[in-house]
Protein backbone atom coordinates (compact mmCIF):
# COMPACT_ATOMS: atom_id res chain seq x y z
CA UNK A 1 0.00 0.00 0.00
CA UNK A 2 1.13 3.06 -1.03
CA UNK A 3 -0.64 6.66 -0.16
CA UNK A 4 0.48 10.87 -0.91
CA UNK A 5 -2.17 13.27 1.42
CA UNK A 6 -1.16 16.94 0.63
CA UNK A 7 -1.67 18.30 3.38
CA UNK A 8 -0.83 22.03 2.60
CA UNK A 9 0.74 24.12 -0.71
CA UNK A 10 -2.16 22.47 -2.52
CA UNK A 11 -3.06 25.10 -4.66
CA UNK A 12 -1.33 27.49 -3.18
CA UNK A 13 2.04 28.58 -1.95
CA UNK A 14 2.64 28.09 1.61
CA UNK A 15 2.51 25.03 4.28
CA UNK A 16 4.19 23.13 2.54
CA UNK A 17 3.42 19.25 4.53
CA UNK A 18 3.08 16.54 2.34
CA UNK A 19 2.45 12.28 3.63
CA UNK A 20 3.86 9.70 2.57
CA UNK A 21 2.38 6.87 3.75
CA UNK A 22 2.83 3.33 3.37
CA UNK A 23 2.21 -0.68 5.48
CA UNK A 24 4.97 0.30 7.72
CA UNK A 25 4.57 3.41 8.50
CA UNK A 26 4.56 7.26 7.60
CA UNK A 27 7.00 9.76 6.37
CA UNK A 28 6.52 13.52 5.97
CA UNK A 29 7.91 16.06 3.29
CA UNK A 30 8.23 19.18 4.63
CA UNK A 31 6.13 20.91 7.61
CA UNK A 32 5.93 24.65 7.01
CA UNK A 33 3.83 27.65 8.11
CA UNK A 34 1.16 29.18 6.67
CA UNK A 35 1.50 32.41 5.76
CA UNK A 36 -0.33 35.25 4.11
CA UNK A 37 -2.34 37.15 6.37
CA UNK A 38 -3.99 36.54 9.88
CA UNK A 39 -6.85 33.96 8.61
CA UNK A 40 -4.30 31.88 6.65
CA UNK A 41 -2.09 32.46 9.78
CA UNK A 42 -4.63 30.76 12.07
CA UNK A 43 -4.87 27.57 9.92
CA UNK A 44 -1.40 26.69 11.49
CA UNK A 45 -3.11 26.11 14.86
CA UNK A 46 -5.60 23.30 13.26
CA UNK A 47 -4.90 19.97 14.06
CA UNK A 48 -2.90 17.84 11.61
CA UNK A 49 -5.11 15.04 10.04
CA UNK A 50 -2.39 12.62 11.03
CA UNK A 51 -1.18 11.64 14.46
CA UNK A 52 1.96 12.70 14.58
CA UNK A 53 3.67 11.06 17.06
CA UNK A 54 3.25 7.50 14.73
CA UNK A 55 5.57 9.46 11.82
CA UNK A 56 9.07 7.50 11.25
CA UNK A 57 10.36 10.88 10.13
CA UNK A 58 10.43 14.06 8.33
CA UNK A 59 12.36 15.37 5.62
CA UNK A 60 12.86 18.37 4.94
CA UNK A 61 13.85 19.57 1.52
CA UNK A 62 15.16 23.29 3.08
CA UNK A 63 15.01 25.91 5.49
CA UNK A 64 12.94 28.19 4.47
CA UNK A 65 9.75 28.92 6.71
CA UNK A 66 6.87 28.14 4.48
CA UNK A 67 8.70 24.54 4.84
CA UNK A 68 10.18 24.44 8.32
CA UNK A 69 7.71 26.93 10.17
CA UNK A 70 5.47 24.20 11.71
CA UNK A 71 8.02 21.62 12.92
CA UNK A 72 7.81 23.15 16.38
CA UNK A 73 4.12 22.81 16.16
CA UNK A 74 4.62 18.87 15.15
CA UNK A 75 6.53 18.29 18.02
CA UNK A 76 4.28 20.11 20.36
CA UNK A 77 1.51 17.40 18.82
CA UNK A 78 3.95 14.40 20.09
CA UNK A 79 6.69 13.79 17.25
CA UNK A 80 9.81 13.21 18.28
CA UNK A 81 11.18 11.24 15.40
CA UNK A 82 14.17 12.13 13.06
CA UNK A 83 14.46 15.42 10.72
CA UNK A 84 16.80 14.55 8.28
CA UNK A 85 17.69 17.45 5.99
CA UNK A 86 20.74 18.98 4.29
CA UNK A 87 24.16 20.05 6.84
CA UNK A 88 23.19 23.54 5.35
CA UNK A 89 19.93 23.68 5.60
CA UNK A 90 20.14 22.44 9.05
CA UNK A 91 22.44 25.40 10.22
CA UNK A 92 19.65 27.65 8.43
CA UNK A 93 16.80 26.35 10.42
CA UNK A 94 18.95 27.37 13.77
CA UNK A 95 18.55 30.98 12.96
CA UNK A 96 15.12 31.00 11.27
CA UNK A 97 12.62 28.95 13.39
CA UNK A 98 14.42 30.63 16.30
CA UNK A 99 13.84 33.65 15.09
CA UNK A 100 9.90 32.45 14.14
CA UNK A 101 9.41 31.25 17.64
CA UNK A 102 10.31 35.07 18.47
CA UNK A 103 7.84 36.16 16.11
CA UNK A 104 4.89 34.23 17.40
CA UNK A 105 5.71 35.21 21.15
CA UNK A 106 5.89 39.12 19.75
CA UNK A 107 2.34 38.60 17.89
CA UNK A 108 1.32 36.81 21.23
CA UNK A 109 2.03 39.60 23.32
CA UNK A 110 0.88 42.55 21.27
CA UNK A 111 -2.65 40.68 21.15
CA UNK A 112 -2.85 40.34 24.77
CA UNK A 113 -1.89 44.23 24.72
CA UNK A 114 -4.59 44.94 22.74
CA UNK A 115 -7.29 42.02 23.98
CA UNK A 116 -6.66 44.41 27.87
CA UNK A 117 -6.70 47.68 26.72
CA UNK A 118 -10.25 46.85 25.05
CA UNK A 119 -11.21 45.25 28.55
CA UNK A 120 -11.71 41.82 26.76
CA UNK A 121 -10.39 38.37 28.08
CA UNK A 122 -7.28 37.86 26.78
CA UNK A 123 -6.32 34.84 28.80
CA UNK A 124 -7.01 32.70 26.00
CA UNK A 125 -3.79 33.82 23.79
CA UNK A 126 -1.04 31.88 23.86
CA UNK A 127 1.97 31.89 20.49
CA UNK A 128 1.70 29.24 18.63
CA UNK A 129 5.03 27.91 19.78
CA UNK A 130 8.01 29.35 21.45
CA UNK A 131 11.67 30.19 20.93
CA UNK A 132 11.90 27.42 23.60
CA UNK A 133 9.85 25.14 21.51
CA UNK A 134 11.64 26.30 18.47
CA UNK A 135 14.94 25.13 20.11
CA UNK A 136 13.72 21.60 21.04
CA UNK A 137 12.60 20.74 18.03
CA UNK A 138 16.11 21.68 15.95
CA UNK A 139 17.77 18.48 18.42
CA UNK A 140 15.88 16.28 16.21
CA UNK A 141 17.85 17.29 13.14
CA UNK A 142 19.59 14.73 11.47
CA UNK A 143 22.29 15.91 8.95
CA UNK A 144 22.47 14.17 5.53
CA UNK A 145 25.46 14.93 3.22
CA UNK A 146 24.26 15.83 -0.93
CA UNK A 147 24.15 12.63 -2.89
CA UNK A 148 24.44 10.27 -0.07
CA UNK A 149 21.86 7.49 0.72
CA UNK A 150 20.31 7.41 4.01
CA UNK A 151 18.46 4.55 5.51
CA UNK A 152 15.04 5.37 6.98
CA UNK A 153 14.57 1.99 9.30
CA UNK A 154 11.65 0.35 8.50
CA UNK A 155 10.58 2.54 5.82
CA UNK A 156 13.29 3.12 3.13
CA UNK A 157 15.54 5.97 2.30
CA UNK A 158 16.48 9.26 1.19
CA UNK A 159 19.00 11.18 -0.93
CA UNK A 160 19.13 15.18 -1.20
CA UNK A 161 20.37 16.48 -4.27
CA UNK A 162 21.22 19.90 -4.96
CA UNK A 163 18.29 21.90 -6.29
CA UNK A 164 20.00 25.73 -6.48
CA UNK A 165 17.33 27.90 -4.73
CA UNK A 166 18.73 28.61 -1.39
CA UNK A 167 21.53 27.52 0.57
CA UNK A 168 21.26 23.73 1.75
CA UNK A 169 17.72 23.36 -0.43
CA UNK A 170 17.52 19.81 -2.22
CA UNK A 171 15.52 18.03 -4.43
CA UNK A 172 14.15 14.99 -2.25
CA UNK A 173 14.56 11.18 -3.73
CA UNK A 174 12.60 9.27 -1.42
CA UNK A 175 13.12 5.28 -2.04
CA UNK A 176 9.95 3.47 0.03
CA UNK A 177 9.79 -0.40 0.52
CA UNK A 178 6.31 -0.87 -0.36
CA UNK A 179 4.51 -4.77 -0.04
CA UNK A 180 4.41 -4.93 -3.77
CA UNK A 181 7.87 -3.73 -4.26
CA UNK A 182 10.20 -0.29 -4.14
CA UNK A 183 8.54 2.43 -5.29
CA UNK A 184 10.62 5.68 -6.14
CA UNK A 185 9.02 9.39 -5.12
CA UNK A 186 10.84 12.35 -6.15
CA UNK A 187 9.93 15.78 -4.67
CA UNK A 188 11.50 18.84 -6.22
CA UNK A 189 11.08 20.96 -3.26
CA UNK A 190 11.42 24.67 -4.08
CA UNK A 191 13.89 24.76 -8.13
CA UNK A 192 16.69 27.33 -8.06
CA UNK A 193 17.34 29.76 -10.81
CA UNK A 194 20.18 29.68 -13.81
CA UNK A 195 22.59 32.50 -13.32
CA UNK A 196 22.54 33.27 -9.54
CA UNK A 197 26.08 34.26 -8.31
CA UNK A 198 26.62 31.73 -5.05
CA UNK A 199 23.75 29.11 -6.06
CA UNK A 200 23.98 26.56 -8.88
CA UNK A 201 21.10 25.14 -11.10
CA UNK A 202 18.84 22.65 -9.96
CA UNK A 203 20.41 19.19 -10.72
CA UNK A 204 18.79 16.39 -12.88
CA UNK A 205 16.59 13.81 -10.99
CA UNK A 206 16.66 10.60 -11.40
CA UNK A 207 13.69 8.57 -12.84
CA UNK A 208 10.46 8.55 -10.04
CA UNK A 209 7.49 6.61 -9.94
CA UNK A 210 5.80 9.74 -8.88
CA UNK A 211 6.71 13.52 -9.04
CA UNK A 212 5.69 16.05 -6.79
CA UNK A 213 6.62 19.73 -8.41
CA UNK A 214 6.44 23.23 -7.08
CA UNK A 215 5.25 25.39 -10.01
CA UNK A 216 5.57 29.22 -8.21
CA UNK A 217 6.49 30.63 -11.47
CA UNK A 218 4.43 27.82 -13.34
CA UNK A 219 3.04 30.40 -15.27
CA UNK A 220 5.15 33.50 -15.33
CA UNK A 221 8.51 33.78 -17.57
CA UNK A 222 10.97 36.10 -16.62
CA UNK A 223 11.44 38.67 -19.26
CA UNK A 224 14.95 38.72 -20.12
CA UNK A 225 16.24 40.24 -17.32
CA UNK A 226 19.90 41.85 -18.43
CA UNK A 227 22.90 41.52 -16.32
CA UNK A 228 21.53 42.16 -12.87
CA UNK A 229 25.57 42.94 -11.80
CA UNK A 230 25.82 45.35 -14.54
CA UNK A 231 22.29 47.40 -13.32
CA UNK A 232 23.43 47.01 -9.86
CA UNK A 233 26.53 48.84 -10.95
CA UNK A 234 24.72 51.27 -12.94
CA UNK A 235 22.28 52.40 -9.94
CA UNK A 236 25.39 52.10 -7.69
CA UNK A 237 27.94 54.62 -9.22
CA UNK A 238 24.67 56.74 -9.82
CA UNK A 239 24.83 57.00 -6.45
CA UNK A 240 28.15 57.65 -5.53
CA UNK A 241 28.29 60.26 -8.03
CA UNK A 242 26.23 62.35 -5.98
CA UNK A 243 27.90 61.23 -2.98
CA UNK A 244 24.94 59.30 -1.70
CA UNK A 245 23.88 56.24 0.06
CA UNK A 246 22.08 53.33 -1.52
CA UNK A 247 19.22 52.09 0.63
CA UNK A 248 18.41 47.84 0.09
CA UNK A 249 16.05 46.36 1.98
CA UNK A 250 16.63 42.56 1.89
CA UNK A 251 15.92 39.60 3.10
CA UNK A 252 18.37 37.89 5.40
CA UNK A 253 18.95 34.57 3.69
CA UNK A 254 19.39 34.50 0.01
CA UNK A 255 18.94 38.05 -1.04
CA UNK A 256 21.45 40.10 1.14
CA UNK A 257 24.35 37.09 0.11
CA UNK A 258 23.40 37.46 -3.71
CA UNK A 259 23.75 40.97 -3.36
CA UNK A 260 26.94 40.85 -1.74
CA UNK A 261 28.21 38.54 -3.72
CA UNK A 262 27.82 40.58 -6.69
CA UNK A 263 28.98 43.64 -5.36
CA UNK A 264 32.05 41.65 -4.21
CA UNK A 265 32.46 41.21 -7.63
CA UNK A 266 32.58 44.72 -9.00
CA UNK A 267 34.82 46.39 -5.91
CA UNK A 268 37.74 43.56 -6.58
CA UNK A 269 37.38 43.79 -10.84
CA UNK A 270 38.28 47.49 -9.57
CA UNK A 271 34.54 49.08 -11.26
CA UNK A 272 33.52 50.11 -8.23
CA UNK A 273 35.86 52.03 -5.81
CA UNK A 274 36.48 50.61 -2.20
CA UNK A 275 33.09 52.14 -0.54
CA UNK A 276 31.96 51.21 2.76
CA UNK A 277 29.04 48.53 2.12
CA UNK A 278 27.29 47.62 5.60
CA UNK A 279 25.16 44.73 5.97
CA UNK A 280 23.02 45.67 9.13
CA UNK A 281 21.14 42.85 10.30
CA UNK A 282 22.03 40.54 13.34
CA UNK A 283 20.08 37.50 11.32
CA UNK A 284 21.52 38.30 7.99
CA UNK A 285 24.55 38.49 9.23
CA UNK A 286 24.44 34.72 10.87
CA UNK A 287 22.92 33.68 7.91
CA UNK A 288 26.35 35.12 6.03
CA UNK A 289 28.56 33.26 8.54
CA UNK A 290 26.66 29.98 7.73
CA UNK A 291 26.76 30.55 3.48
CA UNK A 292 30.89 30.85 4.42
CA UNK A 293 30.70 27.81 6.21
CA UNK A 294 29.32 25.86 3.27
CA UNK A 295 31.39 25.98 0.18
CA UNK A 296 29.53 22.20 -0.48
CA UNK A 297 25.88 23.52 -1.10
CA UNK A 298 27.47 26.81 -3.79
CA UNK A 299 27.31 26.54 -7.37
CA UNK A 300 30.91 25.15 -9.30
CA UNK A 301 31.59 28.44 -9.91
CA UNK A 302 31.83 30.39 -6.86
CA UNK A 303 33.39 26.68 -5.39
CA UNK A 304 35.86 27.20 -8.36
CA UNK A 305 36.79 30.95 -8.03
CA UNK A 306 36.71 30.25 -3.86
CA UNK A 307 39.62 27.68 -4.09
CA UNK A 308 41.73 30.07 -6.01
CA UNK A 309 41.76 32.15 -3.28
CA UNK A 310 38.68 34.62 -4.04
CA UNK A 311 36.13 33.88 -1.16
CA UNK A 312 32.84 35.24 -2.88
CA UNK A 313 31.74 36.86 -0.09
CA UNK A 314 34.58 38.72 1.41
CA UNK A 315 35.89 42.12 0.15
CA UNK A 316 37.33 45.59 1.53
CA UNK A 317 34.84 47.88 2.84
CA UNK A 318 32.48 45.12 3.91
CA UNK A 319 30.90 45.52 7.41
CA UNK A 320 28.95 43.19 9.16
CA UNK A 321 27.10 44.94 11.95
CA UNK A 322 25.60 43.07 14.86
CA UNK A 323 25.02 45.51 17.53
CA UNK A 324 22.04 48.04 17.74
CA UNK A 325 24.79 51.17 18.61
CA UNK A 326 26.91 50.43 15.61
CA UNK A 327 23.36 50.43 13.45
CA UNK A 328 22.50 53.60 15.26
CA UNK A 329 26.14 54.86 13.93
CA UNK A 330 24.96 54.63 10.45
CA UNK A 331 22.49 57.21 10.52
CA UNK A 332 24.99 59.71 11.54
CA UNK A 333 27.56 58.44 8.59
CA UNK A 334 29.00 61.02 6.28
CA UNK A 335 29.61 60.20 2.39
CA UNK A 336 28.45 57.54 -0.10
CA UNK A 337 28.03 54.02 1.39
CA UNK A 338 25.71 50.84 0.53
CA UNK A 339 23.49 50.33 3.39
CA UNK A 340 21.63 46.35 3.35
CA UNK A 341 18.99 45.69 5.30
CA UNK A 342 16.32 43.71 6.56
CA UNK A 343 13.61 43.09 6.66
CA UNK A 344 12.89 43.03 2.69
CA UNK A 345 9.35 44.44 2.92
CA UNK A 346 9.99 47.12 5.12
CA UNK A 347 7.47 46.07 7.16
CA UNK A 348 9.78 45.49 10.63
CA UNK A 349 13.22 45.72 12.06
CA UNK A 350 16.07 48.29 11.24
CA UNK A 351 15.92 49.11 7.72
CA UNK A 352 12.47 51.33 8.99
CA UNK A 353 15.21 53.29 10.50
CA UNK A 354 17.65 53.75 7.66
CA UNK A 355 14.61 54.97 5.41
CA UNK A 356 13.32 57.17 8.02
CA UNK A 357 17.07 58.84 7.88
CA UNK A 358 17.81 58.30 3.96
CA UNK A 359 14.55 58.80 2.04
CA UNK A 360 14.56 62.19 2.24
CA UNK A 361 17.74 63.43 0.52
CA UNK A 362 17.79 63.63 -3.36
CA UNK A 363 21.81 62.18 -3.35
CA UNK A 364 20.36 58.89 -1.92
CA UNK A 365 18.68 56.02 -3.81
CA UNK A 366 16.41 53.12 -2.71
CA UNK A 367 16.56 49.99 -4.55
CA UNK A 368 14.34 46.99 -4.43
CA UNK A 369 15.40 43.82 -5.37
CA UNK A 370 12.74 41.68 -3.93
CA UNK A 371 9.21 41.33 -4.45
CA UNK A 372 7.29 43.93 -2.41
CA UNK A 373 3.52 42.43 -0.99
CA UNK A 374 0.56 44.67 -1.67
CA UNK A 375 0.19 46.89 1.45
CA UNK A 376 3.65 46.70 2.95
CA UNK A 377 5.96 49.85 3.07
CA UNK A 378 8.48 48.51 0.54
CA UNK A 379 5.11 48.27 -2.05
CA UNK A 380 4.03 51.65 -1.22
CA UNK A 381 7.69 53.60 -1.27
CA UNK A 382 8.29 51.29 -4.62
CA UNK A 383 4.80 52.55 -6.55
CA UNK A 384 5.66 56.51 -5.95
CA UNK A 385 4.00 57.53 -2.81
CA UNK A 386 4.68 60.98 -1.76
CA UNK A 387 4.94 61.59 1.25
CA UNK A 388 5.32 58.29 2.81
CA UNK A 389 4.67 57.68 6.76
CA UNK A 390 7.06 55.89 8.45
CA UNK A 391 7.23 55.40 12.30
CA UNK A 392 3.89 57.35 12.22
CA UNK A 393 6.27 60.15 10.74
CA UNK A 394 4.71 61.72 7.34
CA UNK A 395 8.21 61.59 5.44
CA UNK A 396 8.67 63.39 1.96
CA UNK A 397 10.62 60.96 -0.84
CA UNK A 398 13.56 62.86 -2.08
CA UNK A 399 15.77 59.77 -2.70
CA UNK A 400 15.75 58.17 -6.25
CA UNK A 401 13.31 54.54 -6.31
CA UNK A 402 14.67 51.84 -8.35
CA UNK A 403 13.72 48.28 -8.66
CA UNK A 404 15.76 45.61 -10.32
CA UNK A 405 13.71 42.29 -11.25
CA UNK A 406 15.16 38.89 -11.13
CA UNK A 407 16.85 38.23 -8.13
CA UNK A 408 13.75 36.00 -7.16
CA UNK A 409 14.99 32.25 -6.26
CA UNK A 410 12.29 30.27 -8.23
CA UNK A 411 12.40 28.92 -11.25
CA UNK A 412 9.91 30.35 -13.99
CA UNK A 413 8.22 28.64 -16.71
CA UNK A 414 10.48 27.53 -18.72
CA UNK A 415 13.46 26.84 -16.26
CA UNK A 416 10.59 24.52 -14.66
CA UNK A 417 9.83 22.67 -17.62
CA UNK A 418 13.88 22.60 -18.73
CA UNK A 419 14.21 20.40 -15.17
CA UNK A 420 11.19 18.05 -15.58
CA UNK A 421 12.85 17.08 -19.32
CA UNK A 422 16.10 16.37 -17.38
CA UNK A 423 14.41 13.81 -15.81
CA UNK A 424 15.66 10.35 -16.29
CA UNK A 425 12.58 9.18 -17.86
CA UNK A 426 8.86 10.71 -17.13
CA UNK A 427 7.30 9.66 -13.95
CA UNK A 428 4.00 7.54 -13.97
CA UNK A 429 2.09 10.43 -12.23
CA UNK A 430 2.99 14.17 -11.27
CA UNK A 431 1.62 16.02 -8.48
CA UNK A 432 1.83 19.66 -9.29
CA UNK A 433 2.08 21.61 -5.65
CA UNK A 434 3.47 24.61 -4.29
CA UNK A 435 1.69 27.59 -6.86
CA UNK A 436 -1.40 29.65 -6.73
CA UNK A 437 -4.29 27.46 -7.97
CA UNK A 438 -3.49 29.62 -11.66
CA UNK A 439 -0.20 28.91 -11.72
CA UNK A 440 -0.41 25.12 -10.95
CA UNK A 441 -3.27 24.82 -13.13
CA UNK A 442 -1.34 26.42 -16.10
CA UNK A 443 1.59 24.87 -15.75
CA UNK A 444 -0.17 20.69 -15.23
CA UNK A 445 -1.70 21.99 -18.29
CA UNK A 446 1.76 22.82 -20.13
CA UNK A 447 3.28 19.36 -19.00
CA UNK A 448 0.01 17.35 -20.37
CA UNK A 449 0.02 19.65 -23.54
CA UNK A 450 3.73 18.98 -24.07
CA UNK A 451 4.45 15.45 -22.98
CA UNK A 452 1.48 13.53 -22.72
CA UNK A 453 1.61 12.90 -18.77
CA UNK A 454 -0.39 11.99 -16.45
CA UNK A 455 -0.56 15.27 -13.90
CA UNK A 456 -3.29 16.09 -10.89
CA UNK A 457 -3.02 19.35 -8.88
CA UNK A 458 -4.29 18.07 -5.67
CA UNK A 459 -6.98 19.50 -3.48
CA UNK A 460 -5.72 21.16 -0.20
CA UNK A 461 -6.31 17.73 2.13
CA UNK A 462 -6.71 15.49 -1.00
CA UNK A 463 -4.89 12.04 -0.55
CA UNK A 464 -4.43 9.89 -3.35
CA UNK A 465 -3.48 5.65 -3.17
CA UNK A 466 -0.91 4.59 -5.34
CA UNK A 467 0.03 1.36 -6.86
ZN1 LIG B 1 11.86 28.18 -0.61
Amino acid sequence: MLKIAFNGAAREVTGTCHLVETDQGSVLLDCGLIQGGKERHERNRERFPFDPARLKAVVLSHAHIDHSGRLAVLRKGGFRGPIFTTEASAELCKILLTDSGHIQEEDARWKIKRLKKAGKDWKWVEPLYTQKDAKEVLKQLKRVAFNKEKEIPGFGSVRFIPAGHILGAAIVELNVRTAEGERKIVFSGDLGVDGGRLMGQPQPAPKADYLIMESTYGNRSRKESGDRTEELFQVVSRTISRGGKVIIPAFAVGRSQEIIARLNDLVEAGRLPDLPVFLDSPMAVRATEVFEDHPEAWSEEAQALDEAGDAPLEFPGLRLTRDVEESKELNRLDGPAVIISASGMCTAGRIKHHLKYNIGDPANTILFVGYQAGGSLGRIIQSGVNPVRIFGEMLTVGAEIVSIEGFSAHADREELLQWFENLEGQPRKTFVVHGEEEASLAFAETLREKYAVDVEVPEPRQEFVLD
